[in-house]
């Protein structure tokens, strides 16, 4: 089946629903999501737009699934494993296994971005005390961080 969505004004599409960012949980900030696509078994991997307000984050997490992100809408910062990464407009970043990351729009501006991920995937874990102060251990990430 081939099937067109065309984009809207804004940032959206055609018969794609705006959700939440998670069903679940106080860790993040102004952020939304939209499925452009959803996967089949012949593609098995889903693409979605998520968008940060400005002042607003994503949660701090990791997982064994991979990301593979690009910023299609405004600057933004994000904290991947051990560093703070400037994030401007059509960069793409990839999010390894297991690695810590938390993007925030931090620009006085929204950040967009369109981020592939396997449908079979395991749910992203949230850090406990002990990973938290461990990444704080870095003065840059302590500043960074919004839990
Ligand atoms: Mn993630």
């Amino acid at each position: 089946m081939t099937s067109l969505s065309r984009k809207l004004e804004d940032f959206r599409w055609e018969e794609v629903p705006l959700l939440a960012y998670k069903q679940e949980g106080n860790t993040f900030r102004d952020i939304t999501r939209q499925t452009l696509f959803e996967g089949e078994p012949a593609l098995p991997c889903q693409w979605r737009y998520f968008e940060i307000a400005s002042g607003g984050h994503s949660s701090l997490e990791r997982h064994e699934h991979l990301h593979v992100v690009m910023i299609i809408r405004g600057r933004g910062q994000a904290m991947v494993a051990d560093r703070v990464l400037d994030l401007n407009t059509f960069d793409m970043l990839r999010i390894g296994a297991l690695t810590w990351h938390q993007f925030r729009a931090t620009r006085g501006e929204p950040l967009g971005f369109l981020c592939l991920v396997n449908i079979q995937r395991d749910r992203p874990q949230l850090p406990d005390p002990a990973a938290l102060a461990r990444l704080r251990s870095n003065p840059l990430i302590a500043d960074f961080l919004r839990v």
